[in-house]
C-alpha cells in the first residue's frame, strides 16, 4: 500500500487522522471490520502456544481525514525518530462526492471507505504526487547530490594520485598544467604539496633499510649488504621516489 523512492528511503503512506490528532497505524486486516481503523497493536506472546496481536481501533466515522506520511530512513537505512519523519497537511473529509476536491486537499470517504481511500485509483495518484513533489522527490534529489558529491571526491583524490605519481615520474608544472588545463600557477598551487605523504613514507622506508644495518664507514660487508638492502622492491621504490622528488624540485626552481 506504499510508495517506495528507488533508493528505498522512503516510504509513503496515507492514514486516517482523528479529532485528538491520533493517527491511523496504516495497518489492515487482523479480523478488524472495515469500518473500524486500526490505531495501535500489540503482541501478546505471554502464552507461547497462542500468540496473539491485540487491535487498539477507532470508529472510522469519527476519521476527521488523512495525512500522508512517511517511513523516512536515514543514509544507512536506520528509520528516523518518529517526530523527524515527514507527515503532510491535513487532507479534510468531506461529507458528500461533490464536495471532493483532492487536489485541493479535501477528501470524500464512506465509513467502510475511510482505510482504502488510497488504494489504487485517481486519488491515490493525486496523494502520491503530492507526497513526491512535497517530500520524496526532493530527498531523493538530494541524496543524487549526495552520491555525486562522492564520486567528485573520489575523483579529486585519483586526480591528485595521478598528478603526484606524474610528478614523481618526472613530469614538470608545464606538462600538469596542459594536461589540467589550468595554468601553470594554479595547477603548482594546488599540488605541489601531494605526494608530500608519499614522500615522507618513502624516507622513513628508506631510514629504517638503513637503520637495519647499523653500517660503519669503511666497512665493505656492510655496504654490500646495503646496496642489497636497498635494492628490495619496496625500499628501491622509496629511493626512486625519493630521487625524482629532488629532481622535481630543481626543475621547480627554473
Ligand atoms: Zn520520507
Amino acid at each position: 500500500m506504499g510508495w517506495m523512492t528507488e533508493d528505498g528511503l522512503h516510504e509513503g503512506y496515507v492514514v486516517p487522522v482523528f479529532a485528538d490528532g491520533v493517527r491511523g497505524a496504516g495497518i489492515s486486516g487482523g479480523g478488524i471490520p472495515d469500518d473500524q481503523v486500526i490505531v495501535g497493536s500489540h503482541y501478546d506472546d505471554s502464552d507461547p502456544s497462542r500468540p496473539t496481536t491485540h487491535y487498539e481501533t477507532r470508529p472510522a466515522a469519527e476519521a476527521i481525514g488523512w495525512c500522508i506520511a512517511c517511513a523516512c530512513r536515514d543514509r544507512s537505512g536506520l528509520l528516523l525518530d518518529p517526530e523527524k519523519q515527514w507527515v503532510s497537511a491535513l487532507l479534510a473529509r468531506v461529507p458528500s462526492r461533490s464536495l471532493e476536491d483532492v487536489s485541493g486537499g479535501r477528501i470524500y470517504a464512506a465509513d467502510e471507505d475511510v482505510i482504502y481511500v488510497a488504494d489504487g485509483g485517481e486519488v491515490e495518484e493525486q496523494l502520491r504526487r503530492r507526497w513526491t513533489t512535497e517530500h520524496a522527490g526532493g530527498r531523493e534529489a538530494l541524496a543524487r547530490v549526495v552520491a555525486a558529491q562522492e564520486r567528485v571526491r573520489q575523483a579529486e583524490h585519483e586526480l591528485d594520485a595521478a598528478v603526484a605519481e606524474a610528478r614523481a615520474s618526472g613530469a614538470v608544472w608545464e606538462d600538469i598544467a596542459v594536461a589540467t588545463g589550468m595554468k601553470r600557477q594554479s595547477a603548482h598551487a594546488r599540488w605541489r604539496d601531494v605526494g608530500e605523504r608519499e614522500l615522507r613514507a618513502a624516507r622513513r622506508r628508506v631510514d629504517a633499510a638503513i637503520g637495519s644495518l647499523g653500517a660503519a664507514p669503511g666497512d665493505v660487508p656492510q655496504a654490500e649488504a646495503m646496496r642489497a638492502r636497498l635494492a628490495e622492491p619496496d625500499v628501491a621504490d622509496a629511493v626512486e621516489l625519493l630521487r625524482a622528488s629532488a629532481h622535481s624540485r630543481r626543475s621547480d626552481q627554473d
